[in-house]
């Protein structure tokens, strides 16, 4: 089991990555508004430019050893992906679905203490295309992300969460709700 440690910018907020390996999880880039409104919320617009590094797999993957009370998860709505910062030093660590039996997890690659050890990006997400559309490049990559949901859900790995309590099925931190406004207003920055 290849263990590879991340931490936040400022070291109080550290763990480690499970199975960190190329086949472990989907290495991808996501060109999303929401991914580059969240990184502008998190004062990193830098990292989204080109779309926002992300290894992509289930959230049993994810132990967190300190500063877990720097965890301050954020959204742009209710039923949205939920973004979780470290507010000690601002950066986005992690991002999850609501729905905690959606066992997807993704950690944010510039976090990993050594990103080689996942391989090089092998897709990407929400592409603008000349027609105005988005599309998704490399298509078996995602369909590996549905695949290991899929898994955590039917074995109840999925229970094995630091980001819900896998009984009330809630954050297991408050998470702020940012106004559709203010999104905008993080966009047109
Ligand atoms: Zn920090
Ligand atoms: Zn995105």
């Amino acid at each position: 089991m290849t263990e590879v440690p991340f931490s936040c910018a400022c070291g109080k907020l550290n763990g480690t990555l499970s199975r960190a390996t190329p086949s472990g999880g989907n290495h991808c880039k996501c060109l999303c508004d929401s991914c580059r409104a969240g990184a502008v919320y998190c004062k990193t617009p830098e990292l989204a430019e080109g779309g926002l590094a992300l290894f992509l797999t289930t959230p049993d993957r994810i132990t967190i050893t300190s500063g877990f009370d720097q965890l301050a998860p954020f959204s742009f709505g209710a039923k949205n992906i939920i973004r979780w910062q470290a507010k000690c030093c601002g950066v986005q660590m992690f991002s999850t679905p609501a729905n905690p039996k959606m066992a997807m997890t993704s950690i944010s690659t510039a976090r990993l203490t050594d990103p080689a050890a996942i391989g090089p990006v092998r897709s990407r997400a929400f592409v603008p295309q000349p027609n105005g559309k988005t599309k998704h490049e490399n298509i078996p990559a995602f369909i590996g992300t549905v695949a290991r949901v899929l898994r955590a859900r039917f074995t109840g790995r999925w229970k094995e969460t630091p980001f819900f309590d896998s009984v009330t099925l809630e954050p297991t931190v408050t998470v702020t709700l940012i106004s559709k406004e203010d999104r905008r207003a993080l966009l047109a920055r």
